[in-house]
């Protein structure tokens, strides 16, 4: 994975920052050998970048990869990185916090989402249009900062996910902006698994 064309500009402020390929595999890697969420499913990638987690997805079997992105030159790469590996996503264009795609329609979400260093609250508005995307007894694997975790965990309860931190991971995220003083960063982040639970059989009076 370690082929797929990263960003040529990356953006500062929409916190471009590709999953580097060891951390991409680890995470698609759990969600396919621990519970089966990739293989054969309709997976979400949102904020897909050059779709680093997209192609992942699509070369462990998953049978529909939709890869949302909001900024046109990362989605022409993560096309680019399509044909490059010869698998099926389509990259779709658009604001992950005004999606236009069926409530319920995917089985699985993937996604690295901007922090929310830049814009306010977006990794939130993410995690909320995921767990909107996914059916009942559907999944969501996500990567937020290690510091928010308290956070995070009351507002997938909020939502109704159950909500567990599979593995704790150092991101690296290196120097391209000019604004940063060291050669890279390492950032703690806790790597999720959000579970939205079958709806309880109701029996008949
Ligand atoms: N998922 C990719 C990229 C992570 S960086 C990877 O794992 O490598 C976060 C991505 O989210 C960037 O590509 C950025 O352009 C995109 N993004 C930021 N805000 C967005 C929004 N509101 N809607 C859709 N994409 C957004």
């Amino acid at each position: 994975m370690q082929e797929v064309e990263p960003f040529a500009k990356p953006s500062v402020l929409l916190e471009q920052h590709p999953t580097p390929a060891d951390l991409a595999a680890r995470m698609l890697y759990t969600a396919e050998a621990s519970f089966g969420d990739i293989d054969g499913r309709i997976v979400a990638d949102l904020g897909a970048g050059c779709g680093v987690l997209s192609m992942g997805a699509a070369l462990l079997g998953a049978d529909h990869v939709v890869a949302v992105e909001i900024d046109p030159s990362a989605a022409a790469v993560a096309q680019e990185n399509a044909v490059e590996f010869e698998v099926q996503v389509d990259v779709m264009l658009s604001d992950v916090s005004n999606l236009p795609l069926r409530r319920g329609g995917f089985d699985t979400v993937v996604m690295n989402p901007p922090f929310g260093t830049k814009a306010k609250g977006i990794d939130m508005v993410f995690l909320q249009q995921a767990l909107g995307l996914v059916r009942r007894g559907g999944a969501v694997y996500s990567m937020h900062k290690s510091s928010t975790r308290e956070h995070v965990m009351s507002k997938g309860k909020e939502w109704g996910a159950k909500s567990e931190v599979i593995a704790q991971l150092l991101f690296p995220i290196p120097k391209v902006h000019r604004h940063h003083k060291h050669e890279s960063l390492d950032v703690h982040v806790d790597l999720w698994r959000f579970h939205l639970p079958e709806l309880a059989a109701t029996t008949k009076p």
